[in-house]
């Protein structure tokens, strides 16, 4: 297979190579698990069965998963593991989510094609995807829980290396609001998209500006907002993003965001402790 599954578009065959996302045509994941950190209508009751995915295409210097996103943490696994881990997961919780999916989304299809779970499925993604695998997944997938990072290109590039993060990730962002309208059953979220922003220290302005798109051409998108950014990875050879977010910052934000009429879920700044990291691991089944 040439793989063009995310925005890189390597067009390399990854039966053979791997490309900028550091893996082969075979799944890789870190880690499966409850997991009970995620928004109230996604941890709902029992918790979300998260399965963490290894590599990543897009590779952000702070990343707070960097072992497996960067350092090839993971087991391989068959399209048939996954399908047993969906059904395993299916029994204990609220729903099934996949963490970090994109490079893997053809694989992730067929593991769904042979188990689709009687919970909801949450595509939980960096928001650098491509409208028509939106498309392709659409009839799988029953949540996008997207990020949407950047506004400004420079950022995007010296954090994540791609200039075009806000153009590709609104794009993607409509796709998904117009494929799935939100359903929500008892506080438990059935169907929809949640947008998830992480404020970056020393870049509120940059935060006010994606907050700006959501409530001119999104108002009615579920707003994340995400104070839980902890210098992980590479964070370190970059000053400015080399600490946590400050109260101060935050609740800036919030208050913007309230100003502007977005709705949504708002994180206590506790949230940014390593306690909430699951374990990764070389062995997972
Ligand atoms: S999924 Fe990986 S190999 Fe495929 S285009 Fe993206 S980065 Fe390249």
């Amino acid at each position: 297979m040439n793989c063009n599954l995310c925005p890189r578009r390597c067009g390399i065959n990854r039966e053979e190579k791997i490309g900028f996302c550091g893996e082969k045509n075979l799944i890789k994941i870190a880690n499966f698990s409850l997991h009970n950190w995620e928004e109230p209508c996604i941890s709902y009751e029992k918790g979300s069965g998260a399965i963490f995915f290894s590599g990543c295409s897009l590779k952000c210097v702070y990343c707070q998963n960097y072992e497996i996103s960067s350092q090839g943490v993971g087991q391989t696994i068959t399209v048939q593991d996954l399908a047993n881990i969906f059904k395993e997961l299916d029994k204990k919780a609220d729903n099934i989510n996949l963490v970090n999916p994109t490079h893997f989304s053809n694989l992730i299809i067929e593991a769904l094609k042979i188990y689709k779970p009687k919970n909801p499925v949450i595509y939980n993604t960096h928001g650098y995807e491509i409208e028509e695998e939106i498309e392709k997944l659409s009839p799988y997938i029953d949540i996008f829980l997207t990020d949407l990072k950047y506004y400004s290109s420079e950022l995007s590039l010296k954090y994540s290396g791609v200039k075009d993060y806000f153009e590709v990730a609104t794009k993607a962002l409509k796709k998904m609001i117009v494929l799935k309208p939100t359903i929500i059953d008892n506080g438990k979220l059935l169907q929809g998209v949640i947008v998830r922003h992480l404020l970056l220290p020393n870049f509120i302005e940059d935060s006010k500006k994606i907050l700006e798109y959501l409530a001119k051409n999104h108002s009615e998108v579920t707003l994340s907002l995400m104070a839980q950014y902890t210098p992980y990875g590479r964070a370190k050879d970059f000053p400015e993003i080399n600490r946590k977010i400050t109260a101060h910052e935050y609740n800036e934000l919030v208050d913007y965001a309230i100003k502007l009429g977005l709705d949504g879920y708002m994180q206590e700044l506790s949230s940014a402790d390593e306690c909430y990291i699951p374990k990764f691991s070389n062995k997972v089944i």
